[in-house]
């Protein structure tokens, strides 16, 4: 953001009169085109957009000048069968923001979601004692009042708590409780507006104290007139209530009479729903609610003969109907029988068929996946080359599979003919019809794909690729953070407000029984707790031996999953369990070089930010150089998302002033705003702001006692991380801190036991045997690394520990353009260490020239390393800790005692 007041957001006007205040959530059908738009912005944005929302000044639009920046909290999209039906948009508020372009004229309601310029109310001071005290003395009133009129325990225990809290409120919650009272209570809608508008707490706490004082006395007369025409009114109201009971009671008799099957004949529903003679829009919502039941029983009908599902979704059908209309009950069913019915199941003839072996037996097939994935992603040529090789076995199995079914179909086909013959009885024969299905169960199981790497290297979008190539719909789920189990097979039906899990519900938005799911971030799952165990149940979810039997709590019959293309992506293979991982085939992504990034930023990213803008080709290029400067100085990761953001901020910026050039033009005729369709490296601060990663590197010294080390993050992204070391006066202990883990603290410790052994031999004691850390003055060690509040692990750092407290102990000191990484033994061997590529990536993009590196590990760099980082990077390789020391600190820049030490532990 350029201005921490002023920004550019996307705008939803609400249709009149809705108003949503900070700190309330709302919820509102949306148009398609609206939705759809918003279902872009979900899934482009990691974390929940925000989206400000407009009220109108009335009915024939016109925005209010004041809105709500609000986070998208949910979308839900239409049915696929009923896409006319809107979108449900769900938003919380969290601050009140006022619009800058306030063009009377603006379309509003129909415009759907458009960008405008916004500014924040600059950070609020506490408000006046005044106002605090006449605000709580009004919300306790009303609080008092709403509590004492209401009939249900639960709502006065709420109001109750309420009241505790505003008693308890600080000055400066104040008004941030005058927001949640204001959106939660009914008032006008005119003073709800100019409420929105109150950004001065103290104004806000006096208005939400008139509109208290209004709502206590209005709630005060209704009372008042409630209770006079309490008697007459309950005598109606008995009346109304005993007619519906007859109507309904009525209609079900109806029916009973004219369902002579056991789901009646299709099509009766809704002649008899229409046929009584209630009031017109009652008549509508029959006929919508008819239309439904009619469509859920022609999916029941579609079922596969004598399969589970269709036994459980005709006996739920059937209490359906034993039970009464608009009881809870009825709701509970007729929730379920939706989603039994709104499976795509195999064998039932709703289920959309499967293109997937037409598309497999396309003999351009290989040739046009791999089109497919060379039009999508740039470089990667390992994996796409191993992905090939994987859709080749998906393929082969697919067509050996329909070759088996075939045979299979045809060996029970003779079977049927004979057998009647043989036996009189027709019975017999038909026994056979059920094992025709079987051979549809049966499927492809190729290994799961295990994408793992840092975040924006293309995971979920290799994932969507294999999908377009396969011709099969695409769904992602994520599991970052899924603690519970139900999240992933569902609540049982007897909890309250239960529904299915996510797998059902990506089969259903798939709408067929083969699509590509993506495990988004399988490396997030929670571990076994109360809730359940959601890592066992994914287990469940991806064994090929299990999963054709998939058991859902929520629809509690067994789902077939067996055709579904599983894929996991996850940031490191660190936290995935054991008995996960074995059903999974790794493929890694290490990250991208500047060279790689420059190409998909010029080829991908770019293009894609245009065309998402709205702006052609030709209206605006990127200069070379002022995208490598976005790479290098705003962005620093392994993957390419923030890349991806910092470009689409430049192209939107640049669409604003195109528009404005466009503006101008109409107007007077003449362009008075100029447009440049070229971004140069010197307008970047003006547009993303000041750069992130300037500097960093002079931030970097060398000093006595500290040395950069490399690491991979939790989220897979390499970096170096600084091992820092002080002397303190003390008795010769070691201090470690930096939340460390067991492994780290040990090589620590080795670390320090090969220095105190060798310190006589680098001329750091004057006698053998000698504790450095005891003589001449006693004193303890400091080991710090950086970045405190984060979990650090592994023997990985064993070489820069040593040489920080070589460095600390003799004086000497490794330049800050080195980086290394090894583990050390107590012999003084460097051992091997992993993730190599993503470390020696991290340490070119730190600017590091050179690294040290375990012997062991020259084949990774060989093979991994992409050319033009070896080329300008310098590796050198140890085997021993005194090999490592000398290409730390340079040649003979260590005192050794005697020269034959190294030439020892190099044999
Ligand atoms: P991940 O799932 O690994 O976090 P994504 O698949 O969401 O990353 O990728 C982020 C963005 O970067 C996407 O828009 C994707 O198309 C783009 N991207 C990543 N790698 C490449 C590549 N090699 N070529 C082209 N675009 C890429």
């Amino acid at each position: 953001m350029v201005n921490m007041s002023k920004a550019t957001l996307p705008t939803l006007a609400l249709p009149y009169p809705l108003i949503l205040l900070p700190s309330g959530r709302i919820t509102i059908p949306v148009k398609r085109s609206i939705g759809e738009t918003l279902s872009t912005l979900v899934q482009e944005s990691e974390t929940q957009p925000i989206i400000v929302a407009v009220p109108l000044t009335s009915p024939e639009s016109s925005l209010y000048q004041w809105g709500t920046a609000a986070h998208i909290v949910r979308l839900i999209k239409p049915p696929a069968r009923n896409p006319k039906q809107p979108y449900l948009l769900s938003l919380n508020g969290f601050t009140r923001v006022r619009i800058l372009d306030t063009n009377p004229d603006l379309p509003t309601v129909d415009s759907g979601i458009v960008d405008r310029r916004i500014e924040y109310p600059p950070t609020e001071s506490p408000p006046s004692a005044e106002s605090v005290v006449k605000f709580k003395a009004a919300a306790l009133k009303l609080l008092d009042q709403l509590a004492k009129d209401t009939t249900q325990q639960a709502k006065r225990d709420t109001y109750n708590k309420v009241a505790a809290m505003i008693e308890e409120i600080s000055y400066v919650r104040a008004a941030w409780m005058a927001d949640v009272m204001v959106s939660s209570t009914n008032g006008e809608y005119s003073d709800k507006l100019e409420f929105l508008s109150a950004a001065d707490p103290d104004d806000r706490l006096r208005r939400a104290t008139t509109l208290f004082v209004k709502q206590s006395s209005i709630s005060e007369v209704s009372k008042r007139i409630a209770q006079s025409v309490d008697e007459s009114l309950s005598k109606q109201q008995k009346e109304f209530f005993l007619r519906q009971q007859q109507a309904a009671i009525e209609r079900e008799l109806k029916n009973l009479r004219r369902t002579s099957s056991p789901l009646g004949p299709p099509g009766n529903m809704p002649k008899d729903e229409s046929s009584g003679n209630s009031s017109e829009s009652e008549l509508d919502n029959e006929e919508a609610e008819a239309e439904d039941m009619a469509d859920i029983k022609s999916k029941i009908e579609a079922m596969a003969k004598d399969s589970e599902e269709r036994k459980m979704a005709v006996r739920e059908w059937r209490r359906l109907k034993r039970i009464p209309q608009g009881s809870v009950e009825h709701g509970v069913i007729r929730n379920y029988l939706e989603w039994l019915t709104a499976i795509p199941w195999t064998g039932s003839s709703t289920t959309t068929p499967s293109t997937a072996v037409e598309t497999l037996r396309d003999r351009a097939f290989l040739r046009n996946a791999k089109q497919q994935l060379d039009s999508d992603h740039f470089g990667l040529e390992k994996v796409k080359k191993r992905l090939t090789e994987y859709l080749s076995v998906v393929r082969l199995k697919a067509l050996q599979m329909e070759q088996e079914a075939k045979e299979e179909q045809r060996s029970q086909q003779l079977q049927l003919t004979i057998i009647p013959k043989k036996s009189a009885k027709a019975g017999e024969a038909h026994t056979l019809v059920p094992s025709l299905r079987q051979p549809s169960r049966k499927t492809v199981k190729g290994p799961i794909l295990l994408f793992v790497g840092p975040p924006g290297t293309g995971k979920t979008s290799l994932g969507q690729s294999i999908a377009k190539a396969l011709g099969r719909p695409f769904q992602r789920i994520s599991l970052g953070g899924v603690r519970d189990e139900a999240e992933i097979r569902g609540h049982r039906r007897t909890y309250v407000a239960s529904g299915p899990g996510m797998i059902v519900q990506a089969l259903r938005k798939a709408g067929r029984p083969d699509p590509v799911i993506l495990l988004d971030e399988i490396d997030k799952v929670g571990q076994s707790n109360h809730h359940g165990d959601p890592a066992a149940a994914l287990l469940e979810v991806l064994d090929p031996e299990q999963n054709h039997t998939f058991n859902d709590h929520y629809i509690n019959v067994p789902i077939d999953l067996s055709q579904v293309l599983f894929i996991c992506t996850s940031n490191t293979l660190e936290t995935i369990s054991g008995p996960l991982l074995d059903r999974c085939e790794i493929i890694q992504l290490s990250g991208y070089t500047y060279n790689e990034k420059m190409h998909i930023a010029k080829n991908f990213l770019l293009p894609k930010q245009l065309h998402a803008n709205g702006l052609a080709t030709e209206q605006l290029t990127v200069a070379e150089p002022a995208l490598l400067h976005i790479a290098t100085h705003y962005t620093r990761e392994a993957g390419v998302r923030s890349l991806d953001r910092a470009i689409g901020a430049v192209v939107r910026f640049k669409a604003v002033e195109w528009a404005e050039h466009l503006d101008a033009d109409n107007e007077s005729g003449v362009s008075i705003k100029e447009y440049k369709d070229v971004v140069d490296e010197d307008e970047l601060e003006g547009i993303l702001g000041i750069a992130r990663w300037d500097g960093e590197e002079s931030d970097r010294e060398e000093r006595r006692g500290v040395v950069y080390g490399l690491v991979v993050t939790g989220m897979g992204e390499g970096g170096i991380l600084p091992v820092e070391t002080i002397a303190v006066p003390g008795t010769g202990k070691l201090m470690l801190t930096g939340s460390l883990g067991e492994v780290i603290k040990e090589s620590g410790e080795l670390a320090l036991s090969w220095v105190k052994t060798h310190a006589y031999d680098l001329c750091i004691t004057a006698a053998r045997y000698q504790d450095p850390l005891k003589t001449p003055n006693g004193m303890d060690i400091h080991l710090h690394l950086p970045s405190g509040a984060v979990k650090k692990d592994g023997p990985s750092a064993g070489i820069a520990m040593t040489c920080a407290f070589v460095s600390l102990l003799t004086g000497a000191c490794v330049p800050c353009d080195i980086a290394m990484t090894g583990e050390i033994t107590l012999r003084g061997r460097v051992g091997p260490v992993g993730g190599i590529k993503e470390k020696v990536l991290g340490a070119h993009r730190a600017n590091i020239t050179k690294v040290i590196l375990p012997w062991a590990n020259r084949k990774d760099v060989e093979h991994d390393v992409p050319v033009e980082v070896q080329a300008v990077m310098q590796f050198s390789f140890v085997r021993t800790v005194e090999e490592a020391l000398e290409s730390a600190f340079g040649k003979g820049a260590l005192g050794w005692r005697s020269k034959d030490m190294l030439m020892e532990s190099r044999l």
